[in-house]
């Protein structure tokens, strides 16, 4: 990484993070050993490099093994907590100043706990890393998505367990895993229950499954946002030309100015584009759609937000002003309210003022 820009000094805005896929190597080993649970290395710099060669070997199977051994360490109150109050801390000092993170709390019950336990200690955790930041000088502000996983059948209960917490630190509602074969309208109770409570949802879309998977994300699921929907230039004809043609999903998805929680390095990682320069995250920043940029996974994409952010300026012709754009697009789609995301705003302009006059 190359860029002259000040980006790890720069505020941002993290929408797009899951907490399985963030934790610390370190963690992970202490976590293991005292759980019992085999890992493919106790060395905690061969672990990091395990981690990411799993996942970029272009094999679902590897890919997920991953998520094995990372899920296995967060079954217990204490190793929930710790995850999530890293997670915060991690963040912080990468300079996010806002951030969603996503979970399924129903892959988090071998161990004993309850739905209602596993949210009890991310939570915790979330509010000790903010405290911890806070004693180091940072400031940054936390909130919980509740996923539920597309296979499993429990989307009801999820969502009744998301808004049991709505005003107890859990921000919105997702879905992820499997995305073909497990769509939105597998369960079209769970969007009505979310749409009468006014509950916000991020839907994954458009990164393993193609434009229809985008379709019943934002019209059936009623998503404010989609998490990657990378997939929607499918709907987008003669792209890269003076006369692009839109399909009626990319049109109602620019229309409606709906957010794309884009992350460049695992989007690479899941075949979505070889190279960040291809990446369509540029082409869509240019046809005007809400485009924001993300990490997903930071331990699997060996990856920050300073990271995402330098790849772009650096292999894509990013300027401090896109960084900027898309840092405001996600503060307005943060799932706050008005007048928070209105301050959150004016937080980041302040810091991008700041670094403009260096
Ligand atoms: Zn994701």
């Amino acid at each position: 990484m190359t860029s002259a820009l000040p980006i790890a000094a720069l505020p941002k805005v993290l929408l797009h993070d899951h907490l399985d896929g963030g934790l610390r190597p370190e963690t992970i080993v202490e976590l293991a050993a005292e759980v019992g649970h085999t890992l493919p290395t106790t060395d905690p710099e061969e672990l990091r490099r395990w981690f990411f060669e799993a996942a970029d070997s272009g094999t679902l199977v590897r890919y997920l093994e991953t998520f094995d051994h990372t899920i296995a360490v967060m079954q217990t109150r204490d190793g929930l907590a710790r995850v999530a109050r890293e997670a915060v801390v991690d963040l912080a000092a990468d300079g996010v100043v806002y951030a969603e993170q996503r979970w399924a709390p129903e892959q988090h019950l071998t161990a004993g706990l309850t739905l209602q336990d596993a949210v009890d200690a991310v939570q915790e955790g979330l509010e000790q890393g903010v405290a911890e930041a806070a004693a180091a000088g940072r400031t940054i502000r936390v909130g919980q998505l509740i996923t539920a996983m597309r296979h499993a059948d429990r989307w009801e209960e999820i969502v009744e367990l998301a808004l049991a917490n709505r005003d107890r630190g859990v921000v919105g509602f997702d879905i992820a895993g499997a995305e073909a074969g497990f769509p939105p309208s597998r369960f079209p109770q769970a969007w009505r229950t979310l749409n009468d409570a006014g509950f916000p949802t991020t839907i994954h879309a458009g990164e393993a499954d193609g434009v229809e998977s985008i379709s019943e994300a934002v019209h059936l699921g009623q998503a404010s946002r989609i998490g990657h929907g990378a997939r929607i230039v499918e709907d987008i004809e003669d792209l890269g030309t003076d006369a692009p043609r839109f399909g009626r999903v990319a049109h109602w998805v620019r229309d409606n100015q709906i957010p794309l929680e884009l992350c460049p390095s695992s989007n690479l990682q899941t075949g979505i584009a070889a190279t960040i320069a291809e990446h369509p995250i540029s082409a869509l920043r240019d046809l005007d759609f809400a485009v924001t940029v993300n990490t997903d996974n930071r331990l699997m994409s060996a990856t920050s937000m300073t990271r995402e952010m330098t790849l772009l300026v650096d292999e894509a012709g990013w300027t401090l002003d896109d960084l900027r754009d898309a840092t405001l697009a996600a503060a307005w789609s943060a799932f706050i309210h008005h007048d928070e995301r209105h301050a959150l705003g004016e937080q980041i302009l302040a810091g991008y003022a700041a670094v403009a006059e260096q």
